[in-house]
């Protein structure tokens, strides 16, 4: 396909709670069936997309150790809601006649395939979606982590975290009227002035492999288009 594209192919993270909607729980299907139209538009021009889905909307590791349990359990089961998004996400991406793959870190024969580098890269080459689920696989980390790692061993042009607000800020844009938006930061300047736009091992690991990465809006319709055109979209965090 001919690319309009600035970027040849992204690693797009998507968290958890985004595929509750207005829920408070589990998967709102009318917000995968928007996501997967979002991601139809990429693939039409010519973008090959990685995905990475949280699993926030199910179970985080660390609430439920605060509820009692295990910690390295409630990873597992982390882990595992991010296989279950991952599927959903597939059915709804396949409905709208987009060729796509699951994999998983932890192996789950017969459900989905497991984790191969280069199996993903041919799916990528292919223009196929492929969805890179339970996260690195280990606890204690985030699908934050997973995304930047992933977005690295697949050599994406950028890792793209799509969530609620429309780039970093100075400070909670929903809480503090005076915060103000950064157009570009460097990895540094996140460290230093603690910005909470992904956890330090998903920072540290993008800086160390010089991987961008954008901070946009989900629900602001157009902008993940306009992101991967070139648009000046959200955030930008690189070097
Ligand atoms: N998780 C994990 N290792 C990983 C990725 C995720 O143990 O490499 C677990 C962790 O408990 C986490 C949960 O899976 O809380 C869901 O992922 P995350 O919180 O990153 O989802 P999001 O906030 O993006 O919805």
């Amino acid at each position: 396909k001919d690319s309009q594209a600035k970027y040849k192919r992204i690693l797009l993270k998507l968290s958890g709670e985004a595929l509750m909607g207005d829920g408070d729980f589990g998967i709102d299907p009318k917000v995968l069936d928007n996501m997967a139209l979002v991601v139809g538009q990429l693939v039409g021009i010519g973008v090959q997309v990685g995905l990475v889905i949280g699993g926030g909307n199910i179970y985080r590791g660390a609430a439920l150790s605060e509820a009692g349990l295990d910690r390295v359990t409630g990873d597992h089961m982390g882990m595992l809601a991010t296989v279950m998004n991952g599927l959903a996400m597939r059915d709804a991406l396949e409905r709208s006649n987009i060729s796509s793959h699951v994999m998983s870190a932890i192996p789950m024969s017969g459900v989905v395939e497991h984790y191969d580098r280069r199996k993903a890269m041919r799916y990528l080459s292919m223009g196929d979606v492929v969805i890179f689920s339970a996260g690195t696989g280990n606890p204690f980390f985030t699908t934050d982590s997973a995304a930047c790692l992933r977005g690295i061993e697949i050599d994406a042009d950028v890792v793209v975290k799509a969530t609620k607000v429309d780039g970093v800020y100075t400070d909670d844009p929903v809480k503090n009227p005076d915060a103000v938006k950064f157009d570009r930061l460097s990895f540094d300047e996140v460290l230093e002035r603690k910005l909470g736009v992904m956890d330090l091992t998903a920072i540290c690991l993008c800086d160390e492999h010089n991987m961008p990465i954008r901070v946009l809006d989900m629900n602001k319709p157009g902008a993940l288009l306009n992101a991967v055109t070139g648009g000046n979209e959200g955030t930008i965090i690189e070097r």
